[in-house]
């Protein structure tokens, strides 16, 4: 409970005439407004340290405020005091506020670079320095707003109230093995609907709409060191800043000389490998021994390999050439990387958009650079449900029950493609339990993926529970494939922002699946909606028999003189995850019609290049 706040404004200028702006809302009307219960002191004070702390010693130990707000002389200038009258009184320092400060300041001026703000505390009261600008401090009161109340009652060690908020975090945000309360009524289990009030949503539709809603997805920056950058894509281009190399080098290991002496007997000057800076230059009729990457002397314009040469005289015990015959007229620049041969200065080395593989780091690191901006992924969090699950870690299986599997299954898929997740664990079919863990998972977390209780059973509860408990949309909730026909998708705001959630089938073929055609298909868009997967065609190896839904079979891909070929891995059953062991591509095979039933071996399908095409065999 906050009960007493001290708005102390320090400013010469202030002092003078303070009464002249009269623009907009003070720091202490927002205060004001913010602790209405509140005793406000306000005071103007000049930039003099003195005056400062004893007004600072005053607030906390004799008017025992909860907290005390400065404003004004936190900069550069000379008379700018206030941090070190505030370091003098305070028992604590509590950096974090003055970076939030600084990081929320940061967005609207580079000036807030040149603040020296503090914040502590002294005894069992809260000072915090803040700009003088009045449009600034009313700005940044809202920063420390959420937790000045927690603050203070921690420091005043008001015991009741630091639990109930922690309590509530817990319930809220941390702990996904509470019950919570939800609106989901499941008393009624047999007037449950008997068939599924989505619609069924047709494939072309469904990924139209996920391309569309994840554009409401703004990609960040990071910045990584080069080696994690791998598979990142680049989010600023980055240009040589030296050209590679960055002197003529010699291609050969041969003799560095001057073309224009033609073929003949040369004076050997020197002997140069790589990494020896040249000093001498050479003159007509000379040369200079030299290795491949070393720098070749100034006066010399082309190397002779030492294949083309003779040595005509060496000194007695060997170790020095004296004189060697160049057997062919070598031509100007003959064996010479010149400088800016491999890469000019300026070149683009990666440009936004680029996925940095081995190659482009290597380059990357050649240049210099340690470090580059890519796009940051969102966070994503995976969850399963089921009453029936077991940590796949547990030696016993109890009766009934099936190791989690899926978890871990989308933890490595998404590994493979490059992005973290968040274990949220498994929840209980139950709604209490579902509503726990789902605010768990949304506030660790951008996009959620959970698997199971989407289909019809009355333990399918994700999607009431999304609707009634967490106001969420609907995008799909039936989609006309196989396996994946009850994938869900879905959005709601929480904590003041959007979530994607990806509710999918807890069949785990259909997890697999449908991870790749909508989790995978719309990380890959990073911020511009979904990217699709890249297709090729390839001829059945033997007959499919055609469901009446459009079918997603997992195949391996081989490549011959005719194509590439594809092969199903054994039985598509949706819960049979061996027919994912391996798989190169997923088949889009068409739905049945009432003429086409069934492929004949050698039919042409589409295929979507999911897995690693160095799997492929070669027939
Ligand atoms: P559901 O989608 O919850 O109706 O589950 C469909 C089938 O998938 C059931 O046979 C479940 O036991 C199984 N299943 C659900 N979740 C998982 C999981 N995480 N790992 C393995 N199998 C699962
Ligand atoms: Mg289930």
């Amino acid at each position: 409970m906050v009960k007493a706040v001290a708005v102390v404004t320090i400013s010469d200028t202030c002092f003078k005439d303070h009464s002249k702006d009269t623009s907009g809302p003070t720091l202490a009307d927002v205060v004001k407004e913010m602790f209405p219960e509140a005793n406000l002191h306000t005071i103007i004070i000049p930039d003099e340290r003195e005056i400062i702390e004893k007004e600072l010693k005053y607030f906390c130990d004799e008017a025992n405020v909860d907290l005390v707000l400065t404003t004004g002389g936190t900069g550069l200038s000379q008379r700018d005091v206030t941090p070190e009258a505030t370091k003098a009184v305070i028992h604590r320092e509590v950096p974090a506020i003055p970076i939030a400060l600084t990081i929320e300041s940061l967005k609207k001026t580079h000036m807030a670079m040149l603040s020296r703000a503090v914040a502590g505390v002294r005894d069992s009261t809260l000072i915090i320095n803040f700009p003088g600008s009045k449009k600034a401090v009313t700005e940044l009161i809202e920063v420390v707003k959420p937790v000045l109340s927690h603050a203070i009652s921690l420091i005043k060690n008001e015991l009741t109230e630091v639990r109930t908020i922690h309590n509530s975090m817990q319930f809220s945000h941390v702990c996904p093995h509470h019950m919570l309360t939800s609106n989901v009524d499941m008393s009624k289990v047999a007037f449950r609907p008997r068939e599924s009030p989505y619609p069924m949503m047709e494939m072309t539709e469904a990924f139209k709409i996920v391309d569309e809603v994840m554009k409401q997805w703004t990609a960040h920056m990071e910045i990584v060191s080069i080696e994690e950058g791998v598979g990142r894509v680049v989010a600023q281009k980055l240009l040589a800043k030296e050209p590679m190399p960055p002197f003529a080098a010699s291609v050969k290991d041969g003799y560095a000389c001057l073309s224009s002496d033609g073929a003949g007997v040369r004076r050997v000057r020197a002997a140069l490998t790589a990494g020896d800076a040249p000093t001498l230059p050479l003159s007509r009729g000379e040369c200079a021994r030299i290795n491949t990457g070393a720098a070749l002397p100034s006066g010399a314009d082309c190397v002779v390999q030492v294949e083309d040469t003779k040595l005509i005289t060496a000194s007695e015990d060997g170790q020095t050439e004296l004189e060697v015959e160049i057997m062919v007229a070598p031509q100007p620049n003959q064996d010479v990387r010149p400088i800016g041969f491999d890469i000019p200065m300026g070149a683009v080395l990666a440009d936004k958009g680029d996925v940095l593989d081995a190659g482009q780091i290597g380059v990357l690191a050649g240049a210099g650079y340690q470090n580059v901006t890519v796009r940051a992924n969102p966070k994503i969090a995976l969850l399963s449900t089921g009453n029936e699950l077991q940590e796949p870690s547990e030696l016993k299986l109890r009766p009934a029950h099936i190791r989690d599997s899926n978890r871990t299954m989308l933890r490595v898929l998404l590994k493979e493609h490059g992005y973290d997740s968040i274990d949220c664990g498994i929840a209980r079919d139950e709604p209490g339990a579902l509503v726990a863990a789902l605010s768990s998972a949304l506030a660790q977390a951008d996009v959620l993926v959970c698997t199971g209780g989407v289909s019809m059973g009355e333990r399918d509860l994700l999607k009431p529970v999304l609707t009634k408990d967490f106001g969420a949309t609907l995008h799909f909730g039936r989609v006309r494939m196989k396996p994946g026909k009850p994938t869900t998708f879905a959005t709601c705001q929480f904590d003041g922002k959007t979530k994607f959630i990806f509710a999918l089938p807890g069949n785990p073929v259909s997890a697999y699946v449908c991870c790749h055609l909508f989790v995978l298909r719309a990380l890959r868009g990073g911020g511009g909606g979904g990217a699709a997967w890249p297709r090729l065609s390839a001829r059945l190896t033997a007959a499919v028999t055609l469901d009446p839904r459009p079918e997603y079979a997992r195949a391996t891909l081989s490549i011959g003189p005719d194509g590439f070929q594809a092969t199903l891995i054994g039985s598509q059953c949706s819960s049979r995850l061996l027919s994912a062991c391996g798989a190169t591509v997923l088949l889009e095979l068409p739905a049945a019609s009432a003429i086409v039933k069934q492929l004949p071996p050698g039919t042409s399908v589409s295929a979507l290049i999911t897995g690693r095409l160095d799997r492929m065999t070669t027939l």
